[in-house]
């Protein structure tokens, strides 16, 4: 048997215009309602009742896997997403480029994301990568740049370690912080590893700042990426992959790297769609397709689409809304023609409410969509988040993959 999940991050929503319909209950989605009639619908808390998820946190918990115990940081996920090795015992930062001024020993920072970089920055990595950290501290490490500003920091040395803060001060005209270790950290690897960021940094504005693509960006009135900002020190999470837990096979199909990354952590192979972006332009015909493609040879697929996200963040309610159409009408439909359904379960969520009032996460359960021949439908049939709250399959946290692997028979028995 062949299992689909699909995570529209961000997909739940609060009642609009004072108590109207939410962005998914105003959407018109005649595909999703047709498997809502065919299958069962519940509402899922992401992480727990009352917890406001991260991405991250919120997808572990919904592959099944408990945040509160594996997880360690988003960087390490930023680095594998983009494809970088991360070996154990490798300390992962998401990180970026960003603008400073110098100032008596300190850095300060003009804008945080180099105004939004968008050409030089694999000859700026280069440069960069060049640099030799100072020998006693041996630690060695990569920056590979991703989208704009946008990059992963890996260091590698023996006994290094993620808990250190970070040196981003998230405002304009403040001073660039110190990396330091955490409160109760004051071991040597701990502050071997602040060490070496501290140097790290400092040599990045000294081999940046009159690159020649900093000379050129400043010529033309742009800013110069001539510093790096790091944060979200992690390591790789100890899991049991779920190809060990469940003996299935798995893909990912996402735009955005958090979220291959995470499948990656968690023993998935990455399938490319060409025209996935992570955005709302997306090209979500491409990502049934390449998904289909995936089931031929996998067990299951894992398809990430982030443009919900994205709108409930910019608080655009017609731009969440249509959307949502789109995965109707390019993703759903052309996935309901092209599977085999006497073999098949497919689920669908999201992975955390993003109210167009709010324009960030909350807490809210999301809807979900069982069906497939061993799913016991329901009485609903519309996909929404009243009407979820009807569903037969009632209200739970996380673990929507282990229940999705249940119905292909792939879940291991708990006792004798
Ligand atoms: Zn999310
Ligand atoms: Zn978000």
């Amino acid at each position: 048997m062949k299992a689909i999940l699909i995570i529209a991050d961000g997909l739940g929503g609060r009642p609009t215009d004072q108590g109207g319909e939410t962005c998914l209950e105003a959407a018109r989605t005649p595909h999703l309602d047709e498997l809502a009639a065919r299958g069962a619908l519940g509402l899922v808390d992401p992480i727990a009742p009352g917890v406001r998820p991260g991405s991250d946190t919120a997808h572990l918990s919904l592959l099944g896997y408990d945040p509160h115990v594996i997880y360690t940081g988003r960087g390490v996920f930023e680095c594998l997403g983009i494809g970088m090795d991360v070996k154990r015992g490798d300390i992962c930062f998401r990180a970026n480029f960003a603008t400073v001024t110098p100032n008596e020993g300190k850095f300060i920072v003009k804008d945080r994301r180099a105004g939004r970089i968008s050409s030089g920055q694999e000859e700026l990595a280069k440069t960069l990568n060049s640099i030799s950290l100072e020998k006693s501290l041996a630690v060695e490490f990569e920056f590979r740049p991703s989208t704009q500003h946008r990059g992963a920091l890996l260091l590698r040395g023996d006994g290094l370690s993620r808990y250190v803060t970070e040196n981003d001060p998230h405002k304009i005209d403040a001073e660039a912080l110190d990396f330091k270790p955490m409160d109760g950290h004051d071991d040597e690897g701990t502050c071997r590893t602040a060490a070496a960021l501290n140097e790290l940094v400092t040599r990045s504005y000294e081999i940046l700042h009159d690159h020649p693509v900093n000379r050129e960006r400043e010529r033309a009135g742009e800013k110069p990426a001539n510093y790096i900002l790091a944060r979200g020190a992690s390591d790789l999470p100890h899991l049991d992959p779920i190809a060990a837990v469940y003996g299935v096979s798995g893909a990912v199909i996402a735009g955005g790297a958090l979220y291959r990354g995470i499948a990656l952590a968690c023993g998935m192979e990455v399938r490319d769609a060409p025209g996935a972006t992570g955005g709302l332009d997306t090209d979500l015909r491409s990502k049934a397709k390449t998904a289909l493609a995936a089931l031929e040879t996998f067990d299951y697929v894992f398809i990430h689409v982030k443009g919900t996200d994205n709108a409930g963040h910019d608080q655009d309610a017609a731009g969440k809304t249509a959307f949502i159409e789109r995965i109707d009408a390019e993703l759903i439909a052309p996935l309901m023609k092209g599977v085999d359904w006497k073999e098949t379960h497919l689920a669908i969520t999201g992975d955390h409410t993003t109210p167009i009032d709010y324009g960030d996460h909350t807490a809210e359960p999301v809807p979900i969509l069982y069906v497939g021949p061993n799913v016991r439908s329901d009485s609903t049939s519309v996909f929404g988040e009243r009407e979820a709250g009807r569903g037969g399959l009632g209200r739970w946290s996380g673990k929507v993959l282990p229940i999705l692997l249940n119905y292909n028979n792939r879940a291991p028995k708990f006792g004798s």
